[in-house]
């Protein structure tokens, strides 16, 4: 085996063992030479160098596009925030908030509203009218009655996923019904990931059967606003700017200024005045945290 080299994605790491599989779903247990120990988290690419059968030494981590640190995963494409319909009750401020740090974060959001199977409310009426019009993927999902779970299997197809969004929402489940993994593993899993006090343990990702990875453990743990300038935070919101060409200064951030254009399109029903409204308070904030530079 001496000098075959190849490479990999780390899939779990554990004890100071790094799980790495490669293209043809070889896994390999790997350990770390002294520079790179602490280093490589779960969902970094990496070269090992192959030792006897199913072993392997890390020589070198590739470059990693992005990572969230709690939990520790890298090179995360995708965040599917997952509210219900009901049980419980979406929650518009966390849906705002988790699309900004999700596109902060350099991912793709998409809206999971799972639970389709009980009749939801206004709230949920307000999201489905809204949010694809703004621009973001909403679908509709129910893992109970097996709704909307292969258009999601084929969103994440090639990408790695991460879970967000409220205890209860039914990640878990989706973890269960979108991995193929067998029942008593998801069992495991889904022991796992329900409970709340395991947060900070290491995390898996989990193969999908149409390709593409989940992770086992729910994204943004901390939903803390990061420390960025206020002209940078209103970039994020891309719904607003169709209509900030009518905005009187350049740089207007639609919060005290007058001739604002997305203020007239919150009056006039174009913009979701409760998003605008999110985005007010979590402008606050933002600004708020300035002050401690
Ligand atoms: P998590 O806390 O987000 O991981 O949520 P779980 O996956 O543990 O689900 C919470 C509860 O919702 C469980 O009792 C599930 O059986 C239930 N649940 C999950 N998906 C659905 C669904 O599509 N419809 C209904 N009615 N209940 C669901
Ligand atoms: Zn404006």
């Amino acid at each position: 085996m001496d000098g075959i080299q190849l490479e990999g994605l780390v899939i779990r790491n554990y004890s100071g063992f790094y799980y790495v599989q490669d293209d043809d779903r070889n896994v390999y247990e790997c350990r770390t030479r002294g520079k790179l120990k602490d280093k490589i988290v779960t969902g970094d690419r990496v070269l090992i160098s192959l030792l006897e059968e199913g072993k392997g030494i890390l020589e070198k981590r590739l470059q990693r596009v992005n990572q969230l640190y709690r939990p520790k995963v890298a090179n995360v494409n995708m965040v599917l925030i997952v509210l219900a319909f009901e049980k419980p009750n979406p929650d518009l401020m966390l849906l705002d908030r988790l699309l900004f740090l999700t596109e902060y974060s350099g991912m793709r959001p998409v809206i999971v509203l799972n639970k389709c199977d009980l009749p939801g409310d206004d709230r949920i009426k307000l999201i489905r009218e809204y949010y694809p019009k703004a621009g973001f993927d909403v679908i509709e999902a129910s893992t109970k009655q097996d709704v909307g779970l292969i258009e999601l299997q084929l969103l994440i197809k090639g990408q790695i996923a991460v879970l967000a969004g409220p205890s209860g929402a039914g990640k878990s489940s989706l973890l269960n019904r979108l991995g193929g993994q067998t029942s008593v593993r998801t069992q495991e899993v889904s022991e796992k990931i329900g409970r709340g006090k395991h947060t900070t343990r290491h995390v898996e990702l989990y193969p999908l059967i149409e390709g593409g990875w989940l992770a086992d453990t729910p994204g943004f743990s901390v939903l803390e606003l990061p420390r960025i300038d206020r002209s940078e935070f209103v970039s994020y919101f891309s719904d607003f700017r169709r209509y900030d060409k009518k905005c009187h200064f350049a740089n207007c951030l639609h919060y005290k200024e007058n001739e604002c254009g997305v203020k007239d399109a919150v009056r006039d029903g174009e913009i979701l005045e409760l998003r605008y409204k999110h985005y007010y308070s979590m402008l606050e904030e933002i600004i708020e945290n300035e002050r401690c530079y």
